[in-house]
């Protein structure tokens, strides 16, 4: 059975204010058996969200909440300015890094090779990928998508073998549903999903059936329950609605 999961990506947004008021709604409500759930703030807010989320911990009710990085350097250490690496992520406390987002792909020249070798470095220093895949609008009108699902995870599967996905979490992220308000149909998603765990099935039917797979993009409290229910959706990457504290905590009841 696998556990649902509750990722916010904060993406450049909040400040270590949202985590003191998301606390606060967690400890009234959060469920020892909801959703594990994931908070991605901006690397320099990881430290203070990770002591809060220490100092609350008695409060939560035993649910599961951790940390987790929005991105993470392929190198170990070095001249490397600006960037962290994945001991150092797992240093502050995270356990979670997101790789290879969508706008890290197209912003910052982040290629499938790129993010084979960021995933390589975030499980080499203990840290569990959440690898994010999707499809442009062009791509799905030309009928396309799956090949650039396969091509996305084919190339992390070839440099990490499929027994990598043993510790991982695949996100799918259509591009056009990324912060656009038109979120992916619950049939639309459920193909995808369906399509990636019949993917690495094909290598290993034990990753298939046991890793989980998020949908993100536009996901709100109105639009969640629908899009969770499918069979292969065990999750959200939440972007937007994350900052929102009340939004982001019906999420992790939702899901
Ligand atoms: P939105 O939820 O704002 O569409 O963002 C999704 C996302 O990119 C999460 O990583």
């Amino acid at each position: 059975l696998r556990r649902p999961m509750i990722a916010g990506n904060w993406k450049m947004n909040g400040s270590a204010e949202l985590a003191k008021e998301l606390f606060k709604k967690f400890t009234a409500k959060l469920e020892n058996d909801s959703a594990e759930v994931v908070l991605c703030p901006p690397s320099i807010y990881i430290e203070s969200v990770r002591q809060q989320l220490e100092a609350n911990k008695a409060q939560l009710n035993g649910a599961l909440v951790r940390m987790g990085a929005q991105n993470v350097s392929q190198h170990n250490f070095g001249a490397y300015t600006g960037e962290i690496s994945a001991k150092m992520l797992n240093d502050a406390g995270c356990q979670y890094v997101i790789v290879g987002h969508s706008e890290r792909r197209r912003m910052y020249g982040e290629t499938s090779a790129i993010v084979a070798d960021k995933f390589a470095a975030a499980q080499k220093a203990g840290l569990t990928p959440i690898l994010c895949v999707g499809e442009s609008g062009p791509a799905r009108e030309a009928r396309r998508t799956f090949e650039v699902i396969a091509e996305e995870l084919d190339v992390v599967i070839e440099k990490n073998g499929t027994l990598a996905f043993d510790n991982a979490i695949i996100a799918y992220e259509p591009l056009w549903a990324v912060g656009t308000g038109k979120s992916a149909t619950p049939e639309q998603a459920q193909e995808v999903h369906a399509f990636i765990r019949s993917r690495l099935s094909e290598v290993s039917p034990f990753i298939g059936e046991k890793i989980r797979i998020l949908y993100g993009g536009s996901v709100t409290p109105s639009n969640a329950a629908d899009l969770f229910s499918q069979p292969d959706v065990d999750g959200g990457l939440i972007g937007g609605a994350s900052l929102n504290s009340t939004e982001f905590l019906s999420l992790c009841s939702i899901a």
